[in-house]
């Protein structure tokens, strides 16, 4: 695979030679909020990727998280969560009907009641459509600017994320005020195993006092509903593999052919923005700079021509496959493993001799 270009660049935000060295505020207490999801009772595993993030600010860093929502379900994913990662010092649980759907108006506004309160030097969520959400509008009522899509984490202020869609790295050194605010990409920080006898006692849950907290915190956008594929399928942003289809594929029938040998191989299926665009699959499905950042044990890639735009979406991956009956196409250069044939042959010959999963 292709190497990175290092590029070093630091941000000094209001950060001057007269000002105190930030090495000094390293010395300082570290505590950290995470902004969690949670769905049917569990807390989603981007979630879990940032709170390992969380642990690698700083040792002895005390790391909460916060569940907002309203039901049973909502207590559920605060005891599991509180009772299954050592890495927590506590859980705070927002319950309300107000925080029912992910809108950032709400929930920007329950991260700043929660900041006021706990006075934490760090707030982290995962770069999902969630935390892009609210982050950003948290930061502002907080006054304090967000680094985003973080990718390593070097220190207490030191971060590196990629610009310029993936090709470059940059480091970058945060010199502003308290919290410092971090969307962390999930596949960049996997959650360490937990051993049966590192497993310390649940973590204490408490109830976030909303009496100040009311239906005006409710602005201009206004949910209206989920949709989402029904499948049983892994998770785009965590499967171990994942089979991607291009422009390639030509049809949304012939899409099909991904999806059936995705469940095959019990993979996730993924699709480029031209796959999207030309309506073969819905917009959730897309990898890339615009769509789901991935980074699987296995990538397969048919009929993509590997666009900078879609390499910034799987470039990571730990192998990758590319299908493409042109050999000059760029995913080769990126690819583990090339084969260039007609997509339809490759998928046909596969799906023919792989076992049904059980
Ligand atoms: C601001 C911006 C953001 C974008 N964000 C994204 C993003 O997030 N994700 C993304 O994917 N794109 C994104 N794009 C679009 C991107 O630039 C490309 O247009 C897109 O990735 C191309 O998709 P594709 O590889 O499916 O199609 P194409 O580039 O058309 O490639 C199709 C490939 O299929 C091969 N092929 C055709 N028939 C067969 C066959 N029978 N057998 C084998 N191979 C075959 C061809 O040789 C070709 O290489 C973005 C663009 C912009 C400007």
């Amino acid at each position: 695979m292709g190497a990175l270009v290092m590029l070093r660049a630091l941000r000094n935000r209001a950060f001057s030679s007269s000002q105190s060295s930030p090495v000094s505020s390293i010395c300082r207490f570290i505590s950290t909020l995470v902004i969690a999801e949670h769905e049917k009772g569990s807390v989603k595993p981007s979630s879990l990727n940032a709170l390992a993030a969380a642990g690698a600010i700083s040792e002895g860093n005390s790391i909460s998280m916060l569940l907002a929502g309203s039901g049973p379900s909502l207590h559920e994913a605060a005891s599991q969560a509180a009772s299954s990662h050592p890495l927590l010092s506590q859980v705070l649980v927002a319950d309300t009907d107000i925080l029912m759907h992910p809108l950032a108006e709400p929930w920007a506004e329950l991260v700043r009641l929660v900041q006021q309160r706990g006075g934490y030097s760090h707030i982290v969520t995962a770069s999902s459509s969630f935390g892009k959400n609210i982050l950003p509008r948290a930061a502002a009522l907080l006054d304090v600017s967000p680094v985003t899509d973080v990718i390593e984490i070097s220190g207490p202020q030191l971060f590196v994320r990629p610009i310029y869609a993936g090709n470059a790295l940059c480091s970058i050194r945060y010199t502003g005020a308290d919290p410092c605010m971090l969307t962390i990409r999930s596949t960049s920080f996997p959650l360490p195993l937990i051993s049966a006898d590192s497993k310390s006692d649940a973590a204490p849950i408490s109830q976030v006092d909303l009496s100040t907290f009311s239906e005006v915190v409710l602005g201009k956008s206004k949910w209206v509903k989920l949709t989402s594929q029904d499948t049983e399928r892994p998770d785009l942003g965590n499967a171990r593999v994942v089979v991607t289809g291009g422009r390639g594929l030509k049809s949304a029938e012939n899409f099909k052919l991904i999806e059936k040998l995705a469940e095959k191989l019990g993979a996730a299926v993924g699709a480029t923005r031209a796959a999207v665009d030309a309506g073969y699959v819905p917009n959730e499905l897309q990898v890339g700079q615009t769509g789901k950042i991935v980074a699987p044990e296995l990538y397969i890639a048919f009929g993509v021509s590997g666009a900078i735009q879609h390499l910034a979406g799987m470039r990571d991956s730990k192998v990758i496959v590319a299908i493409n009956k042109d050999a000059d196409a760029p995913i080769f250069q990126v690819a583990d493993y090339g084969v260039v044939a007609d997509l339809f042959q490759v998928i046909n010959e596969l799906l023919e001799k792989l076992p049904e999963r059980n």
